[in-house]
């Protein structure tokens, strides 16, 4: 283990600073060169303006950012998973032109007239120019593969992916509109739980979607529920843990209070890799662990079984 991190580290930890800091060995060194004249194979990277590294908070590899957008942000030396937005997320999954998606245009109210360092209001407002989304969630039907599906997907980077009224009220709408079309759901989730500017309101979104996912369970339709890093509090204690199906992706925080709450509250040391997608496989409480380049097709291997299982179970 010490070797590898040793290794690493020499890769990208020389500087911090974008712009100056070597390219990983396997890509060329000639990019740096200030001088416009060499060579005209690489004169592309040379016009990219600086700043465009990123470095992995894993392995401390310096990834141009083309690289990592082309492997679906997911460092291609350590297999890191970045954050992915939620509109790059379900480009990677569904086929192309299929996603229909509804009620785009919902925005939270802001009911408490909550104010604290920004209000509520204003903080929506900033959140809706900084990502172009209305919240955080994006919901609709789509076809995976061969299998039409409904699907929803979170984005962490709309205020903490966190659950409000608008987050429960999509996903309930999706989950009842594919009991409606017998269609299976799929949800990926990321949250830091419940939104705390609606108090009470988010705090109902728990029951909702599940009681939403209950009636879609007893239409014998599947549910796959998707956990990336974070999947937190609120959202992980409702909708997000009764999928049939649970995977995660590898390295994702996964849990309902953070580990330093526990830590006080239970007095206990916490066992290593507490809280992972890779503790919580070997502990049962998920079924898989997928990485994001494999994710569609496994999506779509499952979708193929269950779909399969039911039609067998309806038919005898
Ligand atoms: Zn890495």
């Amino acid at each position: 283990m010490a070797t590898t991190s040793f290794t690493k580290k020499s890769l990208g930890l020389e500087t911090t600073e974008p712009a100056v800091t070597p390219p990983p060995a396997s890509t060329t060194t000639a990019s740096f060169t200030k001088k416009p004249k060499l060579g005209s194979a690489k004169s592309k990277k040379r016009e990219i303006p600086e700043g465009l590294w990123t470095k992995c908070p894993k392995c401390s590899t310096m990834v141009f950012d083309k690289e990592l957008d082309e492997n679906l942000k997911v460092c291609p030396r350590c297999q890191y998973h970045f954050a992915i937005v939620a509109r790059e997320r379900i480009h990677s999954l569904v086929e192309t032109c299929t996603f229909e998606e509804m009620n785009a245009g919902m925005t939270s109210v802001d009911v408490l007239q909550f104010t604290g360092v920004a209000s509520y209001t204003n903080k929506l407002a900033e959140y809706q120019k900084s990502t172009g989304l209305k919240d955080s969630v994006i919901t609709g039907l789509c076809k995976i593969g061969e299998h039409r599906a409904a699907l929803g997907v979170m984005d962490f980077s709309f205020l903490g992916g966190s659950m409000g009224s608008v987050v429960g009220e999509k996903l309930t709408r999706l989950i009842e509109k594919a009991t409606e079309k017998n269609l299976p759901v799929v949800i990926i989730s990321t949250s830091g739980g419940a939104r705390m500017y609606e108090g009470m309101f988010s705090l109902m979104q728990m029951a909702k979607t599940c009681a939403a996912l209950a009636y879609h369970a007893q239409a014998k339709l599947p549910y796959i529920s998707v956990l990336t890093h974070p999947t937190t509090a609120g959202v992980m204690a409702s909708y997000a843990s009764v999928g049939d199906l649970i995977i995660a992706e590898p390295g994702a925080m996964i849990g309902f209070a953070g580990p330093r709450v526990i830590k006080d509250t239970t007095q206990a040391e916490l066992p290593p890799g507490f809280q992972t997608a890779e503790f919580l496989l070997e502990h049962g409480l998920i079924d898989a662990i997928v990485s994001r380049k494999d994710m569609k097709q496994r999506l779509i291997d499952y979708l193929t079984f269950m779909t399969e299982s039911r039609k067998m179970a309806t038919t005898a």
